[in-house]
């Protein structure tokens, strides 16, 4: 019993307010040794929480979770504690930003960290508790190596954490339609600088975050569990279910697994993140080398939905999936299937039917007669290919068309590329945009202000 690695689970009916939130917190960290354990006199603490979007939970950390680990380790003798994060790459490049424009009607895109840091009343929180905030996209980064890097062999990291005494992860409980789950690993994403953000989701994506685990380790990572997230999370597309959990260890894969069991996934290997970092030897996986304290797992455990990524096969997303959209993908990587499954729900608003060619090598009828207008080139293999669908492309390119989806991965750029094109054409509205984020926003602080009527925006 003495080498196993410890988690706690504490769990608290809901809604609980903020008090009954800060002894959540505190008793989940005293039952892996108390913060003491963690955070001496006089030390800077970070605390890297996920804030994913513009939403509060279950898309966001709990802002009263936040400012209860910042008063913790205030109470402990921190000198400083800095709450540190860098939001999704969607939300900075894509998600339509409901507040910069002063008649709210027209189409900005992109939220910067510090401006939903506001907006969640979560700055209000961490300064109200004696700490600071810090934008990551904001601040100083230094090239570090990473030591034993597969993937990743030296990242531009940031200096507020490099040179952190303690680091505090903060992730939240969701599923996620790249990564399954998104928890202790996957939230360290938030700390790399935009570019790193925006590549580190090609299928290598899982080997990616665990070499960012690798430059260095959380001392503590603690899990807002209150309200979760299942199905195609782990933004508007999940499905909030209310768990009222916080759990706590000092070793993330020990904290991933056990996690991971609490939602359902028996087997915490299935999880790629955890299953690599654990055969890389960052951590602990093994449900039979980790003593769990407070609640077992088979009490809180419920049976999340996982995304439909993760539950049938990515072509029944793809090929056939559209009547009036021929699909023709030959030779093309997971991060690419991926992407035709995403654009491909805007490619089949062409109501006369549309091409979508995705791949280094897609086989195509020789001599068919294309719509070029609507015919797409997924990603820079297919942007690539010679013979006939070079010809293809160049006669596209004569006609004054523009439907060259670039990239590798062919990422938010691409996705915002279609968008533009079809609103060009009529097809989609910037209206329809605008008012789509509207109504994610109402359903979402709709359903927070349930769990806490304290809670209002700060626009
Ligand atoms: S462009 Fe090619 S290598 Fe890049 S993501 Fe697509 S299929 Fe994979």
């Amino acid at each position: 019993m003495g080498d196993k690695k410890v988690v706690s689970i504490v769990r608290a009916d809901l809604p609980a307010d903020a008090g009954a939130i800060a002894a959540m917190v505190k008793d989940a960290v005293a039952l892996i040794g108390g913060v003491d354990r963690f955070v001496r006199k006089g030390q800077t603490v970070v605390i890297k929480p996920n804030l994913f979007a513009p939403y509060p939970p279950p898309i966001s950390v709990d802002r009263r979770v936040i400012g209860a680990l910042v008063s913790l380790c205030k109470d402990a003798g921190a000198g400083r504690v800095v709450v540190a994060e860098g939001v999704s790459v969607g939300t900075l490049m894509k998600r339509v930003n409901l507040d910069a424009a002063e008649d709210g009607n027209v189409l900005v895109r992109g939220t910067r960290t510090k401006d939903m840091m506001r907006l969640l009343g979560v700055q209000r929180a961490v300064e109200e508790a004696g700490g600071e905030i810090c934008g990551i996209e904001d601040t100083e980064t230094r090239i570090v190596p990473v030591p034993g890097g597969k993937v990743l062999y030296k990242v531009d990291y940031p200096m507020v954490i490099q040179d952190a005494d303690v680091f505090i992860n903060l992730p939240a409980l969701k599923t996620h339609t790249m990564t399954m789950v998104t928890l202790g690993i996957k939230n360290l994403q938030g700390i790399l600088t935009e570019a790193d953000r925006y590549y580190g989701h090609r299928d290598d994506i899982d080997q990616h975050l665990v070499d960012i685990l690798k430059v260095r380790k959380p001392d503590l990572t603690l899990v807002d569990g209150l309200i979760a997230m299942e199905g195609m999370g782990a933004g508007e597309g999940g499905t909030p279910l209310p768990m009222g959990l916080i759990l706590a260890g000092a070793d993330t894969v020990a904290v991933d697994s056990v996690c991971s069991r609490v939602m359902g996934i028996d087997n915490p290997l299935v999880v790629n993140t955890t299953r690599i970092a654990a055969y890389d030897g960052l951590g602990t996986a093994d449900p039979g080398q980790i003593e769990v304290k407070g609640e077992s797992v088979a009490a809180v455990r419920k049976e999340f939905q996982l995304p439909i990524t993760y539950t049938q096969p990515i072509d029944t997303l793809v090929t056939g999936a559209y009547p009036n959209v021929d699909v023709y993908i030959g030779g093309a990587c997971a991060s690419c299937w991926q992407m035709a499954a995403a654009v491909l729900m805007n490619i089949s608003k062409i109501k006369e039917g549309a091409s979508l060619i995705v791949g280094r090598d897609p086989k195509v009828p020789p001599g068919k007669d294309w719509d070029l207008k609507n015919t797409f080139f997924l990603g820079d293999c297919a942007l690539g290919c010679g013979g006939e669908l070079q010809e293809v492309r160049n006669r596209i390119a004569l006609e004054g068309h523009d439907t060259f989806l670039y990239g590798c991965l062919p990422y938010q750029q691409a996705a915002l590329k279609l968008e533009r094109i079809l609103i060009e054409r009529g097809i989609i509205r910037e209206q329809d945009l605008i008012e789509k984020a509207r109504a994610s926003r109402e359903r979402f602080f709709e359903y927070y202000k349930t769990f806490d009527p304290t809670w209002e925006p700060e626009f």
